[in-house]
């Protein structure tokens, strides 16, 4: 990069100090997070709560079929590691949700999209007013893609641009598909935004929609702007949101729940290996500590603290399961 036109010597070192979330580490987050590592972003943090299928690989192109079964954070942090071996990751395996996200976007520069729901981008969006980071917007189905750059108190916000816009269930990825070549063109957008952040240049999505439709191969730009009726960005941001002090499970595909707890922190997993090790089957790696239960239960527990859990079929049996494992720690 630092033979190209307009790009210094001083905008790489920007990029080195920079840390930028990827939220949602799927069809989007997957090519970004390639890009992101390749072009040496300082700090990367990764956060998804799900593990890796084997339909996840034609699009998400950060993970190998080795991987399959792992929590995706920790596979695309390994993965990215051996592509540039000087980003910094922090692979956060978790649901973000109201009470976690400000936690889990702290201290970060940069939020990038790599989401599939309004449900979870309304969540990002209302933190990233909170936290005063941009918020670079991007959403994809099937042919058609949706970009933007929110700044806040700059521009207008996710709530501005979408009103009331609820998740279509008819008209998710997961219904209709996604294209990955839109994937990739969409992420290369993301990560070119993200660019023009970390270097102190006008993002050139701020205040305006992106839309592509690679199906014609289509790329139109809208004005938006900030509507005086946002509920999110034209109040003063609300601070009433209760956080649970509880281990919380989110399922995921087919009996598999992804655990947490109430804060995200650093276990010492050599430690637990051991101790583990006494009472259970384990696979211990630098990332993840792998319990196979007697009872045909898989626990993948991770340094951030979380968990994903396989073969139970409701929530309650996750965090028994996990509330059992972390009391052998005790
Ligand atoms: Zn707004």
């Amino acid at each position: 990069m630092l033979a190209l036109r307009n790009f210094s010597d001083d905008d790489m070192e920007s990029i080195m100090n920079s840390t930028v979330a990827v939220v949602g580490a799927g069809g989007l987050g997957s090519p970004a997070l390639r890009l992101l590592t390749a072009i040496g972003f300082g700090k990367i943090r990764i956060i998804d709560r799900d593990i890796v299928e084997l339909s996840n690989i034609q699009r998400q192109t950060v993970y190998n079929t080795q991987d399959i079964g792992e929590p995706k954070v920790e596979a695309a942090a390994a993965n990215l590691q051996m592509l540039n071996p000087n980003v910094e990751f922090d692979p956060l395996c978790i649901s973000i949700q109201e009470d976690n996200a400000i936690d889990l976007l702290k201290g970060t520069d940069i939020i990038l999209d790599g989401l599939d729901s309004f449900k979870a981008r309304r969540v990002v969006n209302w933190a990233s007013i909170d936290l005063d980071i941009p918020y670079i917007f991007a959403g994809a189905v099937e042919y058609y893609a949706n970009l933007s750059t929110f700044i806040p108190g700059k521009t207008g916000c996710f709530a501005c641009v979408m009103g009331e816009a609820k998740d279509n269930p008819d008209n998710t990825c997961a219904q209709v598909g996604v294209t990955p070549t839109l994937l990739s063109l969409a992420a290369a957008v993301e990560v070119n935004e993200a660019i023009l952040l970390a270097t102190g240049h006008k993002p050139t999505l701020e205040n305006r929609l992106m839309t592509i439709d690679s199906g014609t191969l289509t790329f139109d730009f809208f004005d938006i702007g900030k509507s005086d009726e946002c509920p999110v960005c034209s109040k003063s941001v609300r601070t009433d949101v209760t956080k649970t002090n509880d281990i919380t499970a989110t399922q995921l595909c087919s009996q598999s729940f992804n655990v947490s707890p109430p804060k995200i922190g650093k276990i010492d997993l050599n430690e637990i290996a051991q101790i583990l090790d006494q009472s259970y089957s384990i696979k211990s790696t630098e990332r993840s500590v792998l319990v196979n239960l007697a009872s045909g239960e898989k626990i993948t527990l991770m340094s951030s603290g979380s968990a994903i859990i396989k073969g139970v079929d409701t929530a309650e049996d996750a965090i028994r399961l996990y509330k059992l494992i972390l009391s052998k720690n005790s």
